[in-house]
């Protein structure tokens, strides 16, 4: 099987991509134009293996987006590239219509006029996955679940661009046939996060002492899922997913933000014992909240399990801890991260103080 991976040097794209190398025996093409949030060292484990392939291509450039399929010939596309942190979205929605909505248009057209040149089998056989995120339905009260049939209701320029392209994916499976399936999952963490993101950016915070800064009060209810268990979702939606399906994909792991901080904080003391910043959690700041912040996320996660026999492996426990022992142990991956663009300032504020 011959793959391409978009967005194969960003956080759950790496981990895409070297769970299809260590764990089956495809072919993979990454094909990432490498932003801000691209990062090779991500794939350091796996660059050398000859199964595994790198083209720099901008899926907003359409002649680039078709030579690469083209030339690759994929049976299968799993597209991930994407700008995707909600704050910068506030900052400047422009980049996240471009990649978001016109790059996926992009993809979709250089599969379809690819896939349409197939033999029968070849395309009976070719699959188009599409990788969003549950942040397209909006935001929960504190009951209930999203699923596959929830409605969508985005309220971020970030989940609007995402729902945006759902819509498109959708729309090529519905209009011309093209295989695609879409899957839609929760807050993902682990190792190689860009530290913009909550988790990581806790945990690099803490151990330079800076404020661990806490939107609102802290009470905005996630989803928490193992970027490990998505990778491992992912590789089975792709390859035995129903086309013209939608899979919801979570860790059943519920957790308000500043309980979150706080357990972050809690592992630290133990694992940093020689810390100057212990109790980490002295550092907690509670700062302005996110412009338009959605409250709840929840998934319902059955269907995949259902149809496709997956289940997260770890849990938020496990899974967390492994992931502050991993920054603990390869402070040389974000240090470089680090002494480049972003240096863990505060983003999103839509000109509010
Ligand atoms: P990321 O920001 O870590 O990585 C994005 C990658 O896409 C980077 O390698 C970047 O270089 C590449 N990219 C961006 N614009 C590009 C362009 N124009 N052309 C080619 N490459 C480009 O993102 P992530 O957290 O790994 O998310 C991957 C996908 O999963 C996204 O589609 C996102 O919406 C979705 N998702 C993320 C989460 C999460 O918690 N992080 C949850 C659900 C769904």
């Amino acid at each position: 099987m011959r793959v391409i991976v978009t967005g194969g040097a960003g956080f759950i794209g790496s981990a895409v991509i070297r769970a299809i190398i260590s764990d089956t025996d495809f072919e993979v093409l990454n094909l990432d134009c490498l932003t801000y949030a691209g990062n090779p060292d991500s794939l350091a484990s796996i660059a050398g293996n000859d199964r595994y392939h790198f083209s720099r291509t901008d899926i907003r450039d359409m002649s680039a987006v078709r030579e690469a399929v083209e030339g690759f010939r994929p049976d299968l596309i799993m597209h991930l590239a994407a700008e995707t942190h909600v704050d910068r979205s506030i900052d400047g929605p422009a980049d996240f219509i471009l990649t978001n909505v016109v790059g996926t248009a992009n993809l979709l057209e250089a599969a379809r006029a690819y896939w349409a040149g197939l033999d029968k089998d070849a395309k009976t056989r070719f699959r188009f996955h599409h990788v969003s995120t549950d942040e397209v339905f909006g935001s929960l009260g504190s009951e209930g679940q999203f699923s596959e049939t929830t409605p969508y209701a985005p309220n971020s320029p970030y989940s609007a661009s995402k729902a945006g392209s759902d819509h498109l994916a959708r729309a090529w499976y519905e209009t011309y046939g093209l295989p695609v399936v879409t899957s839609n999952c929760s807050n993902n963490y682990g190792p190689c996060q860009f530290p913009e993101k909550l988790i990581p950016l806790i945990i690099l915070n803490a151990l330079e002492g800076k404020k661990l800064p806490v939107y609102g009060t802290g009470e905005n209810v996630r989803d928490w899922l193992h970027v490990e268990d998505h990778a491992r979702a992912l590789i089975a939606i792709a390859t035995r997913g129903r086309p013209g399906e939608t899979y919801c994909v979570g860790g059943n792991e519920e957790r308000k933000n500043i309980d979150v901080v706080r357990t972050v904080c809690a592992i630290l003391d133990e694992l940093a014992p020689d810390s100057p910043h212990r109790p980490h959690s002295g550092l907690i700041t509670f700062v302005t909240d996110r412009p338009g912040h959605d409250a709840r996320y929840a998934i319902d996660a059955s269907k995949i399990e259902r149809e496709l026999g997956w289940r997260p492996r770890e849990s938020f426990e496990s899974g967390i801890r492994k992931t502050v022992e991993w920054y603990l142990d390869n402070r040389s991956w974000w240090e470089r991260v680090r002494a480049g663009a972003y240096r863990g300032e505060r983003l999103g504020l839509a000109g509010a103080v």
